[in-house]
C-alpha cells in the first residue's frame, strides 16, 4: 500500500509541480494516473522511489515513511518502467533481466528459472530470446523486456511511466493485454501513468485524473465515465467517444454459437470445456452451463453499455451472460469478449491519433 499525505513538491526554480496531494494506492491495485502534460504525473512517480524528494508532506509504503527505508532496498522493491526503456546494449536479454536479482544475491538457477517464467508470461520463447542482444529485438519486444526486467526480482510495487506511448498501435495493444494478464497472475501494486484515457480506463482498477499538480477525481473507470465530477473530467473523457459507451449487442451478436438449446444439451452436443447459455427450444433463457455445471444467470439488455456490463460481471461468478432484446435471446457475452472488443477499439483509435 502506498500513501501520499499532504505531499507538495516545488522544484528549485519555483515550479509548483504537486500541491497538497493525498492518495492511497491499495495493495494489489492497478492505479492509472492520467492528466495533461506537465500536470505532475512523473513527479508523483519519482517521489515513490525517491528520485525526487517532496518539499512537504510524507509518503508511506505499508505504513512506514519512505525516509525510514534503506534507499537501495526501497528501489529493489520497486520496479520502474519508462517510456524509452534503456536495456544494456552489450548484455544479453537474460543478463539484462538478471541485474536486480543479482544485486539481491539470488542463486543463478533461481534467476534463470525466473527469467524463463517471465518470458513465457509475455509470450516470448525463452530458448530463443534469452540469448539475444537488445539490438535484435523490435520496439515492442524491447518494451516487454523492460516490463519483465522490472518484475524480475519480484518487487512489491511496479511504477510504469507512459510505458507504451512510444510504440506502434499493435505492439501497444499486445502489451496492454500482457499487463492485464500479468496483473491477474501477479497482483502487484501498480501505478501506471498514461495520457490516453482509453488506456487508463481499460487497465486501471481506479483512475486518478490530475490537473496542475492536483487530483481532480479518483474513481473506478465506470464511475469516472458515468459520474464525472466536473467539466474538466467530462471534457477529458467526453471527446474520446469511449468504446466503453458502446452497447453490448455489438459483442453479443458475434457469439450466438454459445447458445445451447435444451435438445442439443440433452443429446450431449456441446464441448464440456466451454461455457454456454442454455435456452429452451423456443428461445427462453434457462441458465448458464459452465464446465458442465448449471448456474443461474440474469439476462443483460442489448442496449446496456459495455461499461455497465463489465460492472455486472464484477459482481458475478458466472463468466458468460445471455443478452436479450425485449424477450428475445439474441446472443451471449463473456467478460473476455468485452475486454477484447475494448482493446480492438483502442488500437483503431491509436492508429488515427498522431503522436
Ligand atoms: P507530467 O509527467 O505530468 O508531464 P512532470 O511531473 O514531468 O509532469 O512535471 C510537472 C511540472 O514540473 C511541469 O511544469 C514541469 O515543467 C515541472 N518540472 C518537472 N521536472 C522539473 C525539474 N527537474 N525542475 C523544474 N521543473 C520541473
Ligand atoms: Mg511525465
Amino acid at each position: 500500500m502506498i500513501e501520499f499525505r499532504n505531499v507538495h513538491k516545488t522544484y528549485p526554480d519555483g515550479t509548483e509541480a504537486i500541491k497538497d496531494f493525498n492518495l492511497t494506492v491499495m495493495e494489489g491495485e492497478l492505479l492509472a494516473l492520467i492528466g495533461p502534460s506537465g500536470c505532475g504525473k512523473t513527479t508523483t512517480m519519482k517521489m515513490i522511489n525517491r528520485l525526487v524528494e517532496p518539499t512537504a508532506g510524507d509518503i508511506y509504503i505499508d505504513g512506514k515513511k519512505l525516509k525510514d527505508y534503506n534507499i537501495h532496498e526501497l528501489r529493489w522493491n520497486i520496479g520502474y518502467v519508462l517510456q524509452q526503456i534503456a536495456l544494456f546494449p552489450h548484455m544479453t536479454i537474460e543478463e539484462n533481466i538478471a541485474v536486480v536479482p543479482e544485486m539481491k544475491k539470488w542463486k543463478k538457477k533461481q534467476t534463470h528459472e525466473r527469467a524463463k517464467e517471465l518470458m513465457q508470461m509475455v509470450g516470448m520463447e525463452p530458448s530463443i530470446y534469452l540469448k539475444k542482444k537488445p539490438s535484435e529485438l523490435s520496439g515492442g519486444q524491447a518494451q516487454r523486456i523492460g516490463v519483465i526486467r522490472a518484475l524480475a526480482a519480484d518487487p512489491q510495487i511496479l511504477l510504469m511511466d507512459e510505458p507504451f506511448s512510444a510504440l506502434d498501435p499493435i505492439s501497444r495493444e499486445g502489451l496492454q493485454k500482457d499487463i492485464r494478464k500479468l496483473q491477474q497472475q501477479i497482483k502487484k501494486t501498480i501505478v501506471f501513468v498514461t495520457h490516453d484515457i482509453d488506456e487508463a480506463t481499460a487497465l486501471g482498477d481506479r483512475v486518478c485524473l490530475m490537473n496542475a499538480g492536483e487530483i481532480v477525481q479518483v474513481d473506478t473507470p465506470q464511475k469516472l465515465i458515468l459520474e464525472p465530477r466536473d467539466s474538466f473530467v467530462r471534457s477529458f473523457i467526453g471527446d474520446k467517444q469511449s468504446p466503453w459507451q458502446t452497447a453490448v449487442d455489438i459483442v453479443a451478436a458475434q457469439s450466438v454459437s454459445r447458445i445451447l438449446t435444451q435438445t442439443a444439451y440433452e443429446e450431449g452436443e456441446f464441448d464440456s470445456e466451454q461455457s454456454y447459455i442454455l435456452s429452451s427450444d423456443d428461445g427462453q433463457v434457462l441458465c448458464a452451463v459452465e464446465h458442465g455445471k448449471q448456474q443461474h444467470v440474469t439476462a443483460i439488455p442489448n442496449d446496456m453499455s459495455i461499461l455497465e456490463a463489465v460492472g455486472v460481471f464484477e459482481e458475478l461468478t458466472a463468466s458468460i451472460l445471455p443478452v436479450t432484446k425485449g424477450e428475445e435471446l439474441i446472443g451471449t457475452i463473456t467478460q473476455q469478449e468485452l475486454l477484447t472488443y475494448l482493446a480492438s477499439k483502442m488500437e483503431v483509435k491509436n492508429g488515427v491519433v498522431t503522436q
